[in-house]
């Protein structure tokens, strides 16, 4: 079975096939740097991510670009406000974005910066101009005519036939309503940064930027686009004016929206106190392995209702995996196979996949793991897991986390550096006692501990029961429990 995905374009899941044979071409518009990433935008990104994934594991190669909004309405506010220049203003939250990204598990794409773009987006500017899409106002701003442009509305399903040809709009987001030609291009204002371009003075509009830099990196026609709902209208459906006029071609073939979060049942804003970046969360004690298993646990096209309670979940569960993984790596099981827990790997393998396949349903692919570890648990209880039903069941394991990426515990590091950062920033205020308890106990990295047990497994097969006591009772000092079950030897953190 091959992937099937709904394409906002057509309002249809359709078969996923690239232009290309072995190559998917993606773009992802990527954040306004000019505020810490919340949960809603990880949300989506996580989404891109899982999607980036699961078409690597399906053998494709992907070429995923995503850009950095680094010059916006929001930015040159803020920036002007606080005193510094907006490229002092953006470096501080592109890195902050890239190190909650990386700590949640999300694979780097290709970046492109607006800013680093400016002379090609002016030339493409001219070149609308050119053809009769766009125009120059008084002041120095070029706008994008939308009644040349008859398929205008054709991604958001809007009909736009009565709209008023001329009437402009030159905010970077819009009302629905609002149906205006918009500006490309905007001539400085005082206090403003701007560039000098062959087209005068001023800088680029948030839309043109992502239609120059897509084209850019991946060409004129390419196979998927994404961001979250919100882009829908108006972005997008600017992008693909200002494209498709540019090139008389088609622009994205498949065009992949995430619904937007909720968080404990409403929009979240800042003045229902339910808003969270991903810092906050880590700070009130919270892994990046529960946060990524919740934001991945709701299928992209369905609202996911952020909850604390489903935080909690997640945690128990992704601790439940690792738990199964590491009574697999450490036990130890009578030779031989079973026909059965090999069915059983080889049948998880493919409900993951056909789960995946199908829109990419990750609650289903999470249902699948689970159903597996249970089945397993039960049989090696029953001692029924043999030697070499080992390596499959891992297998099937790598597969869910090729995806879902939450198997490794390396949430404390990721943790700790959260926690130095809000004391850098003269936050410690926001630091809970749960976050401080959680690194706590966590003091040694896994490799060390693992060492320690296999110490421990030495000191037992040769019968040296009074070191192996003692190693035990080293690591339990340091909040690590070591459990010795009839199938060998486990360790949690307390
Ligand atoms: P921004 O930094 O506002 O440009 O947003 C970056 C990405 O996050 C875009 O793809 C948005 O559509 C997405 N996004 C913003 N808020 C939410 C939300 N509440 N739920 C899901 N995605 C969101
Ligand atoms: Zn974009």
């Amino acid at each position: 079975m091959a992937l099937r995905l709904f394409n906002t374009m057509s309002s249809q899941v359709e078969e996923f096939r690239p232009l290309r044979d072995h190559e998917v071409r993606m773009y992802a518009c990527g954040p306004t740097v000019y505020d810490y990433g919340h949960v809603g935008n990880f949300r989506t990104f996580v989404a891109v991510d899982i999607l980036r994934r699961f078409l690597r594991q399906s053998g494709y190669k992907v070429r995923h670009v995503m850009n950095i909004t680094d010059v916006d309405d929001k930015i040159i506010r803020n920036s002007s406000r606080e005193g510094v220049s907006v490229q002092q203003y953006t470096a501080k939250y592109e890195k902050a974005f890239l190190e909650d990204a990386a700590m949640i598990g999300i694979e780097e794409p290709t970046l492109v910066r607006a800013t680093e773009h400016i002379p090609e987006m002016a030339d493409f500017v001219a070149k609308l101009v050119e053809k009769g899409f766009a125009y120059r106002t008084d002041d120095g701003s070029y706008y994008f005519r939308i009644a040349k442009f008859p398929q205008y509305g054709k991604l958001s399903k809007r009909d736009f036939s009565g709209m008023l040809d001329g009437a402009r709009v030159d905010i970077d987001e819009y009302d629905k309503d609002s149906a205006r030609d918009f500006a490309l291009w905007k001539a400085p204002k005082p206090g403003e940064a701007s560039w000098d371009t062959a087209i005068g003075p001023g800088r680029p509009g948030w839309h043109l930027e992502c239609s120059v830099m897509s084209m850019r990196e991946l060409g004129e026609t390419f196979d998927l686009h994404a961001g979250g709902e919100d882009l829908v209208f108006p972005h997008h459906e600017n992008e693909i004016a200002q494209s498709e006029s540019f090139t008389g071609k088609p622009f994205a073939h498949f065009w992949f929206h995430a619904r937007f979060l909720l968080v404990e049942g409403e929009k979240m804003s800042k003045s229902l106190g339910n808003f969270f970046t991903l810092r906050d969360l880590i700070l009130k004690g919270h892994k990046p392995s529960s946060i990524r298993y919740l934001l991945a646990s709701v299928p992209y096209r369905h609202q996911l209702n952020f909850t604390f309670d489903g935080l909690k979940q997640a945690a128990v569960s992704v601790e439940r995996l690792r738990n199964f993984r590491l009574r697999l790596v450490a036990g130890s099981f009578p030779s031989g196979a079973s026909d059965e827990t090999r069915s059983l790997a080889a049948d998880t393998i493919a409900r993951i996949k056909a789960a995946l396949d199908d829109d990419l349903n990750t609650a289903q692919a999470q249902a699948a793991i689970f159903e597996m570890v249970r089945q397993a648990n039960a049989a090696a209880d029953a001692r029924g897991i043999k030697q070499d039903d080992v390596a499959p069941l891992l297998e099937a394991l790598t597969k869910f986390d090729e995806i879902f990426a939450v198997l490794d515990d390396d949430d404390a590091p990721k943790m700790k550096r959260v926690l130095q950062w809000a004391i850098a920033e003269g936050r410690e205020k926001e630091i809970s006692p749960e976050l401080r308890d959680a690194l706590q106990s966590d003091q040694r990295s896994d490799s060390d501990i693992e060492k320690k047990v296999e110490e421990m497994k030495a000191a037992r097969t040769a019968r040296d029961f009074k070191t192996s006591d003692a190693i035990r009772g080293e690591l339990a000092d340091a909040g690590i429990l070591v459990e010795i079950t009839k199938d060998g030897i486990r360790w949690r953190r307390k």
